[in-house]
């Protein structure tokens, strides 16, 4: 397969890592008492997650989803599959999911479904990039980094075809090979 056009920034690295500072100052003021379990949904948001939780200085526990992906289609089938779940006990934990991107919100709403079976304490969501044009069904997000354009996103851990998850700043690409 060819990779498409070379992807163009639309956030760099120090705005991101501006946004992510901004974030964790409005999760420290919520969380700093409650030891969170914070969990990340893989793949995609494996490098917002490691830089997120370096900005959190109080004790927190972390665990990983991994759900089914879009594989190379570039819009999500609305089939999701836990792929990996998760060992660490939710009940009565304060549960703060996060999220590399919201698109029609039926990944995070699958998830959330799942996690509010075990019984948290409290569940809430941050995600770095909102694309709330595009929403197919509600999701409540409460932390929320760059609500973005339409566009298809790699980089920073977002990928297309496995590909481009390495950039370190956030991209888009002009065309998508269907
Ligand atoms: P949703 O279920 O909200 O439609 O899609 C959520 C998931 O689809 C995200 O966690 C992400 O993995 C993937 N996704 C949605 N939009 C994009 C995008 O613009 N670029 C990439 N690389 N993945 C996306
Ligand atoms: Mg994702």
């Amino acid at each position: 397969m060819s990779r498409p056009t070379a992807p163009a920034v639309l956030y760099t690295r120090d705005q991101i890592q501006a946004t992510v500072r901004r974030l964790a100052g409005e999760i420290t003021a919520d969380y700093a008492t409650k030891k969170p379990l914070v969990i990340g949904i893989l793949k995609g948001s494996f490098m917002f997650m490691a830089d997120l939780v370096r900005e959190l200085d109080f004790p927190l526990e972390m665990d990983f989803v991994r759900v089914s992906s879009y594989g190379q289609a570039r819009r999500s089938s609305g089939k999701i599959t836990v792929v990996q779940g998760i060992r660490t006990p939710v009940k009565d934990r304060h549960v703060l999911v996060v999220e590399d991107i919201v698109d029609s919100g039926l990944s995070l709403r699958f998830v959330l479904d799942s996690l509010r079976r075990k019984k948290p304490a409290s569940i809430e969501v941050c995600c770095l990039l909102d694309k709330p044009a595009r929403r197919a069904v509600p999701v409540p997000v409460n932390y929320t980094g760059f609500e973005t354009p339409d566009k298809f996103l790699v980089g920073y851990g977002l990928d297309w075809a496995e590909q481009y998850r390495n950039l370190p700043d956030i991209c888009y690409l002009e065309e998508i090979p269907r």
